[in-house]
């Protein structure tokens, strides 16, 4: 079975600085590139608060830099998704793309990040790829001079509203709660666009049409005396209310908070299995940025060589 020292599952900004550190300290990490190689900032539009682009860079782009960066000292980066791993001795077995390879790790860092979530409604399955999308820049194009609702009221959502506002001729924001929980240059975005209408105190019921979303179901003032049912008509909905976590390849091994982030322990990177660190959003309920998770990254991979040293590698 082949071998490595490091082993790094995932390529955000986490994964990939974990991978130029990991690579100029000599470990000739083997990074898994996972199935959306570069990670969440692929799909964004521009970044304008990672320090270093006083005029902001394109998602796509950093994350090619990052990763050539990391190619440049040798990191090996792979096509692939590790589908399990068995993280009750060293050396760590992972299996690749449900067994068509495995690998023995002496340590790992799990760089998974997280996805979006969506609300739980029968009506977002049914029309996954027929109106209901998580990712305005991938799909915002199909709306051109439509009608759409994002759902959320966090930066995301002002963001892809902001973006969408450009391309659909209205854009619905659906916010359960009275204001936005956005930062304020968000807000005032928002603000700016004049074919975005919030509709505050909002919930979805459900979506509706016949080859495709034609409309939403909603409620306003849930569960008070106000409640109020209604519909718009849409023919996108977009979800912007967070992400999860990816844990589910780790089948429990690791210890994780109750919002299920995998929990660290001390200063650094470890986690509740010695040889195995995490990094970025996988890891990070609170800050969720991609200097934070970069950051998380080089702490990770300074964490195991000091371990692979204290264990005689
Ligand atoms: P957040 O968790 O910040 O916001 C999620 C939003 O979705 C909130 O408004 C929340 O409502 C709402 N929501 C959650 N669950 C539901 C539900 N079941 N039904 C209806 N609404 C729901 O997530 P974001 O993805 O917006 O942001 C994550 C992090 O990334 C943040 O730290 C943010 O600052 C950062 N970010 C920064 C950007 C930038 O600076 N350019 C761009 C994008 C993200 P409620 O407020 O009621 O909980």
């Amino acid at each position: 079975m082949e071998t490595t020292k490091c082993l790094i599952i995932g390529s955000g900004p986490a994964g990939y600085t974990a991978a130029i550190y990991a690579s100029r300290a000599n470990l000739a990490p083997i990074l898994y590139e996972g199935g959306q190689p570069g990670g969440q900032l692929t799909i964004t539009t521009e970044i304008e608060n990672f320090p270093g682009y006083p005029n902001g860079v394109d998602g796509y782009e950093m994350m090619e830099q990052l990763r050539s960066q990391a190619a440049r000292f040798g990191a090996d980066i792979r096509q692939g998704v590790i589908t399990s791993i068995d993280l009750s001795h060293r050396p760590f077995v992972a299996t690749i793309d449900d067994g068509a390879a495995t690998i023995a790790a002496e340590t790992v860092i799990v760089a998974t990040g997280a996805s979006a979530k969506y609300l739980g409604l029968d009506d977002e399955t049914k029309f996954r790829g027929q109106g209901v999308s998580a990712c305005a820049t991938c799909d915002g194009f199909f709306y051109r001079g439509k009608t759409v609702a994002v759902v959320g009221g966090g930066d995301t959502a002002c963001e892809e509203a902001t973006y969408l506002s450009n391309l659909a001729s209205k854009v619905y924001m659906i916010v359960r709660k009275d204001h936005l929980r956005a930062s304020k240059v968000m807000q005032e975005r928002v603000a700016k666009a004049e074919n975005i209408e919030i509709l505050f105190n909002t919930n979805t019921v459900g979506l509706f049409g016949n080859n495709g979303v034609e409309g939403a179901h909603l409620v306003r003032h849930k569960g008070t005396p106000q409640e109020e049912l209604f519909d718009i008509a849409i023919d996108g909905f977009f979800l912007a209310i967070g992400h999860s976590p990816n844990t589910a390849f780790l089948n429990g091994q690791l210890e994780l908070d109750e919002a299920g982030y995998i929990k660290t322990f001390g200063h650094g990177q470890a986690t509740s299995v010695e040889g195995v660190f995490a990094a970025g959003d996988v890891a990070d309920p609170h800050y969720r940025q991609a200097i934070t998770a970069a950051g998380m990254g080089c702490k990770a991979a300074l964490d195991v060589e000091k371990f692979l040293l204290a264990n005689g590698h």
